[in-house]
């Protein structure tokens, strides 16, 4: 069994019974999960199922009969040698969370709020999503047996609101900006009592995305990595990575992670973290009509934003944006390479890598992980702006052979 010792305010480091709440009543500040561990050591998960679950003693859920699983995580960690060449980077790697069970990263914090909802008797979940989140909320609702409120602005990629409404959901497309979206979902969740994973439920749901930081590390075999570089929208993930490096050095599996190097990589027409880390303001001013291909990460408002510039601080990190043009080949470059085909979202960090290393805020031999959390499928559209579509061939044998040689 895990044992929750409590919610803690980020802010005023008051406590709170674990229950389902996610804002401190005296100063506002956003709760976190602390823990009394139970001792582990790197045996604990040796032969364990290939999910994030197999982390269950490190994870928010009380009783395993409440674990709503779709099979997501222990997502490969790729040795890159032919992007690193490309890159003159020597010890590259690429966690693939493009193949998730809902082909992205979202699947780990949905997974924990749905399964926490479960415990705690809610009857209905849903979320705010700039896309992939609808879908792993409604998967694991589906799973689950849970109704599912999806609040996501209308503009997002055709696949994944056909991919959320194939799990069921109830998708409600805003007229609106994802702020929009996610305004009305906290009023709604409130409201009505639905455990909305990532605004009441937000303090169990990024518990999920620290598994990000346990399977590196495991894939690593226990080794801290000097670089990460991680995609932005939220900022929920880069510090939910932080916390459970951090949570791995706190219980022995892990030497010291103060040198680790956090590279936080947004794209250019939604940046408001870049924006203030390269100003040295600890104040995110927020962008209002975010204007980017990367819809993922189209946050204008981020939530976690300036917790985002604190990690960069205590982790002598960077921030980056990247363009259109640099996301699109950024994805071409890493599915020519490596023959991994991601969404936006993943080419901002691998354009933002490449940025680092021309700049030489990475060096070449330096153990470096680049997080692609979502998949390329998901956002075709796009792509064709710089490819073209084949021409159509009669079935000739002869005319075809000779485009080939
Ligand atoms: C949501 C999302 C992100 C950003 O995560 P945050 O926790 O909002 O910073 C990155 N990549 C993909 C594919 C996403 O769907
Ligand atoms: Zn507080």
């Amino acid at each position: 069994m895990t044992t929750i010792k409590s919610l803690q305010c980020r802010e005023c480091k008051k406590e709170y019974a674990p229950t389902f709440k996610y804002i401190c009543d005296e100063c506002f500040g956003p709760l976190d999960v602390h823990y009394d561990f139970p001792s582990v050591n790197k045996n604990t998960f040796a032969n364990r199922e290939h999910t994030y679950w197999r982390y269950f003693e490190l994870l928010p859920i009380a009783e395993k009969s409440n674990i709503v699983s779709i099979g997501a995580g222990m997502t490969p960690l790729i040795k890159a040698e032919k992007l690193g060449e490309a890159l003159g980077l020597n010890n590259l790697y690429i966690k693939n969370d493009s193949v998730n069970p809902t082909f992205s990263f979202k699947d780990r914090p949905a997974g924990i709020a749905v399964s926490k909802a479960k415990e705690f008797g809610l009857t209905a979940v849903g979320c705010a999503s700039t896309g992939n989140l609808a879908s792993a909320t409604a998967a694991h609702a589906a799973k689950g047996g849970f109704p599912c409120y999806v609040f996501a602005p209308s503009d997002i990629e055709h696949a994944k609101i056909t991919q959320a409404l194939a799990y069921g959901a109830n998708f409600i497309a805003v007229d609106g900006t994802y702020d929009d979206a996610n305004r009305i979902a906290a009023q709604i969740g409130d409201s009505k009592g639905i455990g909305i994973v990532n605004i009441n439920m937000r303090s169990y749901y990024v518990e999920g995305s620290k598994t990000l930081a346990f399977e590196v590390a495991e894939q690593l075999n226990w080794q801290v990595p000097d670089n990460l570089v991680i995609p932005v929208g939220s900022g929920a993930m880069l510090n939910a990575i932080c916390k459970g490096f951090e949570e791995l050095e706190s219980l022995s599996l892990l030497g010291k992670v103060s040198n680790m190097h956090m590279i936080a990589a947004q794209p250019r027409g939604c940046a408001p973290i870049v924006d203030a880390f390269k100003k040295n303001s600890s104040d995110v001013i927020p962008v209002e009509n975010p204007d980017t291909i990367a819809k993922s990460l189209a946050i204008g408002d981020p939530g976690d934003g300036r917790y985002v510039l604190k990690r960069l601080k205590q982790y002598n990190g960077y921030a980056e944006d990247s363009s259109n043009r640099e996301i699109l080949e950024a994805i071409l470059l890493l599915a020519r390479t490596e023959g991994i085909f991601t969404e936006p979202a993943g080419g901002v960090a691998v354009a933002v890598l490449k940025k680092m290393v021309e700049e030489r805020k990475i060096d070449k031999d330096d153990s470096t992980v680049c997080y692609v959390t979502g998949n390329g499928l998901k956002a075709t559209e796009v792509l064709m702006e710089i490819l073209s579509k084949p021409e159509t061939m009669q079935a000739d044998i002869a005319k075809i052979s000779a485009m080939v040689r």
